[in-house]
């Protein structure tokens, strides 16, 4: 049986410090940046799928959420939340989709996620 390919960590952390690296992974994939609106977030996730709604608390249903988008989306379709927005963004919101399915940011098409900041 092939072994997986995917250990990415064979280094055990203590459960708080692992949680904050799973939590930072995410922020860092996203670039530090809100999936929906791309503002600097500071350390909000969102789950896109609520749990209530049978979202999991698998990575792939996390993203970086700035405060304002996690409270107006609330518990709303994502997507149907997102699309109702000013600043809504087809690019962004296939990226979101390309990670509820279990793509990371290593797999994806790089684009510029950040306004830039220099
Ligand atoms: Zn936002």
């Amino acid at each position: 049986m092939a072994l997986a390919h995917e250990i990415r960590e064979t280094v055990l952390y203590p459960k708080r410090l692992a949680k904050r690296r799973f939590r930072e992974e995410i922020l860092s994939d996203w670039g530090h940046l809100c999936a929906y609106c791309s503002a600097e977030v500071g350390n909000t996730l969102d789950h896109v799928i609520p749990k209530f709604k049978n979202g999991s608390y698998d990575r792939h249903n996390l993203v970086a959420c700035c405060p304002g988008c996690n409270r107006s989306k609330g518990s709303d379709d994502w997507l149907a939340w997102f699309k109702a927005q000013v600043f809504f963004c087809e690019k962004r919101a296939r990226r979101i989709e390309q990670w509820l399915r279990g793509l990371d940011s290593r797999s994806w098409i790089p684009f510029e996620i950040a306004p830039s900041r220099d």
